[in-house]
């Protein structure tokens, strides 16, 4: 299939969800259609081809439904980063600042496989605050970030400052409104 799918058109944009002034883009479009699904599989396989990633920890919950199918086709680890209190296992938490107020994220420790190199995915990357998070959950876990993986990416969002120097790989860029 290449790159000649037109991702876009398979997303819907919903304004002004959650809340006024914000305009929503949501992939469970993408989801139901299988032709778009497996256009995004397909692009993170062709992009992580040579970049030995050793595993893949997913950002709960929509990271979690990409990440899954590409674990699975290149044969490696999926860890899981959960919102507080899912996880029943010894945890590593990291807490980080939203819009309003704070949340916090968790990973069980002993599934981050010490000294290799993680893929860290979600849906979509908006101010990074909570790809931050993670990448720091993964490094205080005793593994490599090898790179930060989105579906869409919201750049006028400044998620590049926020992430520093970790390579960030999206499928499809939105400037802004
Ligand atoms: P952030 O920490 O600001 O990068 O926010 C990332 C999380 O919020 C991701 O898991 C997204 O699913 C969600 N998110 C933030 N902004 C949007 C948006 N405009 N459309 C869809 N999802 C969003």
């Amino acid at each position: 299939m290449g790159n000649s799918f037109d991702l876009d058109s398979a997303i819907r944009k919903v304004p002004d969800f959650p809340k006024k002034g914000i305009l929503f883009y949501d992939i469970t479009s993408i989801l139901a259609e299988p032709r778009a699904f497996r256009y995004c599989i397909d692009r993170m396989i062709e992009l992580y081809a040579d970049a030995r990633i050793d595993a893949v920890a997913a950002i709960e919950s929509r990271g979690f439904v990409f990440a899954s199918p590409f674990a699975d086709r290149l044969g490696i680890p999926l860890i899981l980063i959960r919102k507080k209190g899912k996880l029943p296992g010894e945890t590593i938490s990291r807490k980080y600042q939203l819009e309003y107020g704070e949340a916090e994220i968790e990973v069980h420790g002993a599934d981050v496989p010490k000294g290799k190199r993680v893929l860290v995915v979600d849906d979509l990357i908006a101010t990074g605050g909570t790809l931050r998070a993670a990448t720091e959950l993964v490094v205080a876990a005793g593994a490599e970030v090898a790179g930060i993986f989105g579906v869409v990416g919201l750049p006028f969002l400044n998620y590049r400052s926020m992430l520093g120097s970790i390579p960030i790989t999206t499928l499809i860029e939105y400037h802004g409104e």
